[in-house]
C-alpha cells in the first residue's frame, strides 16, 4: 500500500517523520500533492507551545496540485486534477452566516479554541481520519468543505507560498485599518508579515510607510525599503516615537499595525502614542492574555479605534493572489529560504530567529 510521509509535531519543539496510509478519495473529496507549505510566526508559537498534546502535522499555509479529485468535488467546487491551488487553513461548515460571507475564519467548524471537533489545517490532530490535515506532508486531504483558491497562471508555487501573509496584509491594513490613498502608516515588525503589509499599503497608495525593527532585523529592514517603506527605524538605536514625530512633522500616523512577535505591550503603547491627534486606527495582535496599565484614557481621548488582526477572508486571499500575479514588487526578496521535510524543526526555529540567519519567509518543500 502506498504511504504518505509527514513531519509530525509530537511534543513541544519535537518533530518526528511518520508514514500514513494513502487515503481513499470519495466522490466529494480530493487529494492535494503538496508543493509548498509556508511557515510563519504562528508555527513558531505553536511548535514551542502546542495547544494540546496530540500528535499533529503542522503546516497551515498550503500550496499544491490537485492529484485526485472525486467527481462530485469537481462538479461542486470547480477544481480538477492538475490544478495548482491554495487551500485556506479554515475548513468551513458551509452553513453559517460567516461561511456565506466568505469569512471562514470566524466559522465554528474551524475554531479549535472552542470546538473539540474543529478542523483546521496545521492544527487538527493526526488521530482524526484520514490523518492528513497538515502541509508538512507529501499529501493533504481535501474534504468537500475545504476552502480552495486557484493560483493564477504565472505564479510559481514558491511565490504562491506568500499568499497567506499577503492576504493578512489586505485584511489587516486595508479592510481593518482602512489604509488607502495618502494614508500614513506605521508597521511594527519587518518579518514576512510586516513586509507583506508594506507591499499592500504601497499598492493601496499610502503616502508614508514607516517600518520598525530591532538591530537583528537589519537585512529585513533593507528589504522593507526595497519594497516601498519610506523610513525604517531600528528601535534599539533610536527613539521610535521621536523619529515618527520628526518624520510626520508632529502629526503622527493614521494607522498603526502590529506585526511584532514577543514584544509584549510595547507595540500597542507605541502605536497609541504615534497615532494622529484624533481618530487613528490600531490593528492589534492578541499575544498577551492581559494588558496591565492599559492607557485607556489616552486611548479614548485620542478617539482611537482598535481592530483585531485575525487571519483573512476569502476576498483578501483572492486579492492577494492577484497581487502576486501582478509581479509589481520584487517579492523574491521575501522568499529567502527553502527547507525539506526532514528539516522542519530547523525551518521553524529559523523563522523564529534561532536557526539559519536572516530567514524572512521559509518555504517547506515536502518532496525535497
Ligand atoms: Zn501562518
Ligand atoms: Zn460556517
Amino acid at each position: 500500500m502506498e504511504k504518505v510521509l509527514a513531519a509530525v509535531r509530537v511534543g513541544p519543539s519535537r518533530t518526528e517523520l511518520r508514514e500514513y496510509p494513502m487515503p481513499e478519495i470519495k466522490e466529494d473529496a480530493a487529494l492535494m500533492k503538496m508543493e509548498v507549505a509556508g511557515i510563519c510566526g504562528t508555527d513558531v508559537k505553536l511548535y514551542a507551545h502546542p495547544p494540546n498534546d496530540k500528535p499533529t502535522i503542522m503546516g497551515h499555509e498550503n500550496i499544491g496540485v490537485i492529484a485526485k479529485a472525486g467527481r462530485e468535488f469537481t462538479r461542486r467546487k470547480g477544481f480538477k486534477e492538475g490544478d495548482l491551488v491554495f487551500v485556506e487553513h479554515y475548513v468551513m461548515c458551509g452553513k453559517c452566516e460567516w461561511c456565506h460571507l466568505g469569512q471562514y475564519r470566524h466559522c465554528e467548524n474551524t475554531n479549535w479554541r472552542t470546538n473539540p471537533d474543529a478542523i483546521r489545517y496545521g492544527y487538527t490532530s493526526d488521530e482524526k481520519p484520514p490523518h492528513l490535515w497538515g502541509g508538512f506532508a507529501q499529501y493533504v486531504y481535501l474534504p468537500w468543505n475545504a476552502v480552495v483558491h486557484h493560483v493564477p497562471q504565472g505564479v510559481t508555487p514558491e511565490l504562491a507560498g506568500l499568499v497567506t501573509p499577503m492576504a493578512n496584509g489586505v485584511e489587516w491594513s486595508l479592510f481593518d485599518g482602512g489604509v488607502g490613498y495618502d494614508s500614513r502608516v506605521l508597521i511594527q515588525g519587518p518579518g514576512q508579515q510586516g513586509l507583506s503589509q508594506t507591499v499592500i499599503c504601497k499598492q493601496a497608495g499610502a503616502s508614508l510607510i514607516i517600518v520598525t525593527g530591532t538591530s537583528k532585523d537589519a537585512a529585513r529592514m533593507k528589504v522593507a525599503k526595497e519594497l516601498g517603506a519610506d523610513h525604517v527605524i531600528d528601535v534599539e538605536k533610536e527613539d521610535p516615537l521621536a523619529r515618527i514625530m520628526d518624520i510626520t512633522g508632529g502629526k503622527g500616523v493614521d494607522v498603526a499595525l502590529d506585526c511584532t512577535a514577543g514584544a509584549g505591550t510595547i507595540p500597542i503603547l507605541l502605536g497609541i502614542e504615534a497615532l494622529k491627534r484624533k481618530g487613528g486606527v490600531i490593528v492589534a495582535q492578541g499575544e498577551m492574555a492581559a494588558f496591565p496599565n492599559f492607557p485607556l484614557e489616552k486611548f479614548t481621548v485620542k478617539f482611537i479605534t482598535m481592530k483585531s488582526a485575525r487571519g483573512h477572508s476569502f476576498k483578501a486571499c483572492e486579492l492577494a493572489l492577484a497581487q502576486l500575479a501582478s509581479k509589481r514588487f520584487p517579492l523574491e526578496k521575501i522568499t529567502t529560504h527553502r527547507f525539506g521535510l526532514k528539516d522542519v524543526d530547523l525551518a521553524i526555529r529559523s523563522v523564529g530567529g534561532k536557526g539559519v540567519a536572516d530567514v524572512i519567509h521559509a518555504s517547506l518543500m515536502p518532496w525535497e
